[in-house]
């Protein structure tokens, strides 16, 4: 089922990128063909435009056709910027070509070119004899104009623009390759994109699922032990509760269990919607410790164990006190609870550098090397039979991991002398700023 959702999800990826791509490629396209197109002729209407003033001005205008072979080519003007590729049609009012012996043999193509008196002033792109194409630009010259073969005549200027029809193809193609080209790429491009944007997401779809089945299977066992022990109740209703004390005791501590797992469930469930309020201030540490530390001594006389704050030298780092305080409470219980009666836990706290240390030492059974990395993994216990007796649901060290990373410091595991671990923490004495932003996930 997941395994389907994840492939919908990477198709929907892929399209999405895919789309994205083709709308990219085709503005692209779209974008330089019309800049391209509009380059061409500018130079062309310029042309034009020089030729319809110089006209307008009366001066006259010595032509001579040159080569009367080709239609459209001939003509050379004095004044025109591309005096080989300038035309100018004369049309009197009723419409009909004034200037055909200047012409030539063209006229012979160009007497199908219709004068319409409502462009004057316009240009526009015509194309005659079915293969020669023009630019024109139509002017009504004055009948007062100084040079009477155009005065109060139309005059049709056209510039041929065949040369610059034909790079236009010829880029359109190479335009339409090179996108097509891209195109194809860009299918390659969407599948990777989409399996890069996938791998995280899988990734944490897998953690999630992992999670919610082990908190589920955590939850099921106290529950279950609870709801055996309701019934055995039941089944003896005269019997007194000193009679059921066992059963009593057992379903109260599976039930205070269940209070410690769903609060760790809260945290952790907090930490993954980075909804988490954070209080960073500056803390003197020797004196937070010594606060925080008091209320274990007695648990741990309690146990017939011993707590011991070693002297701590007063230094100042910005923390979260509740959070920190957390994280002792978890170190300290597990020192507690995997530490035999009559050893010594040690707290002791320096600054190394820019950066404080925090370590939680013990004497009791340690971890091995092949657990060191692990323990830090949501759920994960070295001994799942001994922590159960413990109390231990295997979430404690993941918070703890999550709040060093919280203060962007880092929490391992060392053996200690002769024998148990060394929980050391490094914490920066002043965090670099975002502190409170950004609340990385606990480890698993
Ligand atoms: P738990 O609730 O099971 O203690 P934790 O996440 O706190 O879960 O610890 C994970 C595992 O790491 C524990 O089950 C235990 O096997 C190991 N561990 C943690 N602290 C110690 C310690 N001080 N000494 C030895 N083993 C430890």
């Amino acid at each position: 089922m997941s395994n389907k959702v994840n492939r919908a999800q990477q198709w929907r990826l892929f399209i999405s990128n895919f789309i994205g791509f083709t709308v990219i490629f085709v503005l692209l396209g779209v974008i330089v063909f019309v800049l391209f197109r509009n380059a061409m002729l500018t130079s062309t209407d310029q042309a034009l435009r020089v030729e319809r003033t110089s006209r307008l001005s009366g001066a006259p205008v010595a032509k001579k056709p040159i080569d009367q072979g080709k239609p459209g080519h001939r003509v050379q003007t004095s004044r025109a910027i591309h005096p080989f590729m300038t035309t100018t049609l004369i049309f009197n009012d009723a419409g009909k070509i004034t200037n055909h012996a200047q012409l030539g043999s063209r006229y012979d193509t160009l007497k199908n070119i219709h004068l319409d008196t409502s462009q004057v002033g316009q240009l526009h792109t015509i194309q005659v004899g079915g293969k020669y194409n023009f630019r024109t630009l139509l002017v009504r010259v004055p009948k007062t104009n100084a040079d009477k073969m155009v005065a109060g005549k139309y005059l049709l200027i056209m510039e041929n623009i065949d040369p610059q029809k034909a790079a236009m193809s010829n880029f359109t193609r190479v335009l339409l390759i090179t996108m097509g080209v891209f195109w194809l790429l860009s299918i390659l491009m969407s599948i990777w994109m989409s399996r890069l944007t996938m791998r995280p997401i899988l990734k944490s779809w897998g953690r999630q699922t992992e999670f919610v089945g082990n908190a589920a299977h955590e939850l099921r066992t106290p529950l279950t032990i609870i709801q055996n022990k309701l019934e055995l109740l039941l089944t003896k209703p005269n019997d007194k509760i000193i009679d059921q004390a066992e059963n009593i005791a057992i379903a109260n501590s599976e039930s205070q269990r269940l209070q410690k797992l769903t609060q760790d469930l809260l945290a952790l469930a907090r930490s993954d919607s980075n909804t988490l309020q954070t209080n960073f201030e500056g803390t003197h540490v020797a004196s937070f410790l010594q606060r925080t530390v008091e209320p274990y001594t007695e648990i741990a006389a309690s146990q017939g164990k011993k707590l011991v704050l070693a002297p701590v030298v007063d230094f100042k780092a910005t923390l979260d006190q509740n959070l920190i305080h957390q994280l002792m409470n978890i170190l300290i219980d597990n020192a507690l609870k995997y530490s035999p009666q009559g050893s010594t836990i040690t707290l002791s706290a320096k600054v190394v550098g820019r950066k404080w240390q925090l370590i939680v030492a013990d004497q009791g059974i340690g971890v091995n090397d092949a657990d060191r990395k692990r323990i830090f993994d949501r759920f994960y216990r070295v001994d799942s039979s001994r922590s159960r007796q413990t109390g231990g649901n295997g979430l404690g060290l993941s918070i703890a991991h999550w709040i060093v990373d919280l203060h962007h410091g880092n929490i391992v595991v060392k053996p200690n002398q002769p024998h148990g671990s060394q929980f050391v923490t490094t914490l920066p004495l002043t965090p670099a700023s975002g502190l409170s932003g950004r609340h990385d996930k606990p480890r698993g």
